[in-house]
C-alpha cells in the first residue's frame, strides 16, 4: 500500500540516535559535539574525544565529512575547547546568565578560521571539503548562529536525572523535556509509573 511505503521511507530516513558509539540526539551538530564529554555531571566523566582517531570517527558519524580526516592532538585540544565553550555558552543562554568572556572569545576565535566548504553532489547530498580545523570552524560558526539567533529560545538541557545533554527543541509545542524519548523520556515514565503504584498500590481510581 502506498501509505506503508511512505511510512517505510520515513523510517528509513530517520537516522539512528547513536552512531559509531556517539550520541546524536541534539538536533544540531554543535550541541552533539557538546555531548562528547559523557557523564559530565558524574564524579568521573568519560572523554569520548580522547585520541585523534576518536575525533575523526566523530566527524564522520556527525556527517561533517565522508572520509577519515587527518587529525592531530592539537586538533583534539581545539575540538575540546570548542566543545566546552559551546556547553558553557548554551547553559548561560538557557538559564539567562551572563556569557563567559573566555568561552565567547574561544568560540569567536575558532569560528574566524578558514572554514570547510560545503559542496553539492550529483545525488543532492552535501559533501564538506576541508581539514579538521576547517570542519571545527564550520561547527563554531553554526554555534554562533544558534546562540545569537532567535532559535536560541529553543535551546534546552535534558531534564533526565544526571543527564547533561543539550538539545534544540524543534517540537511544535516547544515543550520537549528529554534528549531522547526512548532514553531519558522512557526512564522518567517508568519512574513515574512506579511512584504512582507506590502511592496507590491497589490501582483503584480515586
Ligand atoms: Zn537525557
Amino acid at each position: 500500500m502506498p501509505g506503508d511505503l511512505a511510512e517505510r521511507a520515513v523510517v528509513q530516513k530517520a537516522k539512528p540516535e547513536i552512531r559509531d558509539g556517539f550520541k546524536f540526539r541534539a538536533g544540531h551538530v554543535a550541541l552533539d559535539l557538546a555531548g562528547t564529554l559523557a557523564a559530565r555531571f558524574k564524579p568521573s566523566p568519560r572523554e569520548l574525544l580522547a585520541h585523534p582517531s576518536d575525533l575523526g570517527r566523530w566527524l564522520i558519524a556527525a556527517e561533517m565529512t565522508d572520509a577519515m580526516p587527518e587529525v592531530t592532538q592539537t586538533d583534539v585540544a581545539l575540538a575540546r575547547t570548542l566543545r566546552e565553550s559551546i556547553y558553557s555558552l548554551v547553559l548561560a543562554r538557557i538559564h539567562h546568565k551572563a556569557l563567559s568572556d573566555e568561552a565567547r572569545r574561544a568560540l569567536n576565535r575558532i569560528a574566524a578560521e578558514a572554514s570547510a566548504v560545503p559542496q553539492l553532489g550529483k545525488d543532492s547530498r552535501i559533501r564538506v571539503s576541508g581539514n579538521t580545523p576547517g570542519l571545527l570552524a564550520s561547527i563554531a560558526r553554526d554555534a554562533i548562529l544558534l546562540l545569537g539567533g532567535a532559535v536560541s529560545k529553543r535551546l534546552r538541557q535534558c531534564e533526565g536525572e544526571s543527564c547533561a545533554l543539550l538539545f534544540l527543541d524543534t517540537s511544535r509545542s516547544g515543550e520537549r523535556r528529554w534528549c531522547s524519548m526512548s532514553g531519558c523520556g522512557n526512564k522518567f515514565k517508568i519512574a513515574e509509573f512506579r511512584r504512582r503504584q507506590r502511592l496507590n498500590p491497589t490501582g483503584s481510581k480515586s
